[in-house]
């Protein structure tokens, strides 16, 4: 599943998009998540001969502006979606389910989105009401766009008695840390993923708030890599997640210096969790 480094490389790869004009778009006419329809008449009207006026991220979503238009487009790649910027002439992938024509810059673009197993969601945004609209209400704070800080992080988590790695993918809370980036912010910070929230110690909320925005430079430092392959089940493939220090690890060296010891794999509420037993505490 793309968490936020794939997403924002996705939001940097559609770039060239903005200023391009929608001269139509098509829709397959299937349901996404939730077997929700797509509003392709709302899609139309947001976007018909406009102008892309810019991408935008809030968590994981995407937010597609166009000039002029009281809507936007709002899209969550789901488990599997892709959005891309491609030549027209490119041939049409299985599971394409909504295309942007576009034209500008003497050029003709089509943005695709394609998800096979259709978990992703595009919809429309109110622009004026758009912190009202369900999807993006209930969203934490951005490490991206906002500064996490100590002191904010201890005092979120003083209340709580769920385990450290669960807190972190509650998305009310930070938006945009999936099961990755939990296990290699908490590497990161030395904190074990099993420890109780309420006991972190106000020195370590200030190492995690380090390690958050951290992991996530690093892993769009390789986006490029790392987008490309994002199709299976957990967003890993293989020879593009050679830049994860602990995820997807388990048996092999811790690799902080001096250290060394095997990495292991645990299950917390259901999901993989990686962690080295001698330098995570608890
Ligand atoms: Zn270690």
């Amino acid at each position: 599943m793309p968490e936020l480094p794939e997403v924002e490389t996705v939001r940097l790869t559609l770039a060239p998009a903005v200023g391009m004009q929608a001269i139509d778009v098509w829709t397959s006419g299937m349901p996404l998540r939730l077997n929700q329809p797509v509003d392709a008449t709302g899609l139309r009207d947001a976007a018909y001969r406009r102008r892309i006026e810019g991408v935008r991220r809030r968590g994981k979503y995407l937010i597609i502006d166009f000039v002029g238009s009281p809507r936007s487009v709002l899209v969550h790649l789901g488990m599997s979606g892709r959005l891309r910027l491609v030549k027209s002439s490119a041939e049409m992938p299985r599971h394409t389910h909504v295309v942007f024509h576009l034209i500008g810059k003497g050029k003709k673009r089509q943005l695709r989105y394609t998800d096979p197993r259709r978990f992703g969601q595009i919809s429309l945004l109110q622009r004026d009401a758009e912190k009202e609209h369900p999807s993006l209400a209930q969203l934490g704070m951005d490490p991206l766009l906002e500064a996490l800080t100590g002191n904010w992080l201890y005092q979120r988590t003083r209340y709580s008695r769920q385990r450290i790695k669960t807190f972190l993918l509650d998305q009310s809370v930070i938006a945009g840390i999936g099961n990755i980036y939990a296990s290699e912010a908490l590497w990161q910070a030395r904190i074990a993923p099993s420890l109780r929230t309420h006991r972190l110690s106000r020195q370590r909320a200030q190492l995690l708030a380090e390690a958050v925005p951290m992991v996530f430079q690093h892993a769009l430092n390789h986006g490029g890599t790392s987008l490309r392959d994002f199709v299976d089940a957990d967003g890993v493939s293989g020879s593009h997640s050679g830049y994860l220090r602990v995820y997807g690890r388990e048996g092999e060296p811790c690799l902080r210096r001096s250290c060394g010891h095997a990495i292991r794999r645990t299950v917390i509420q259901g999901r993989a969790t990686f962690y080295c037993p001698v330098c995570q505490k608890r």
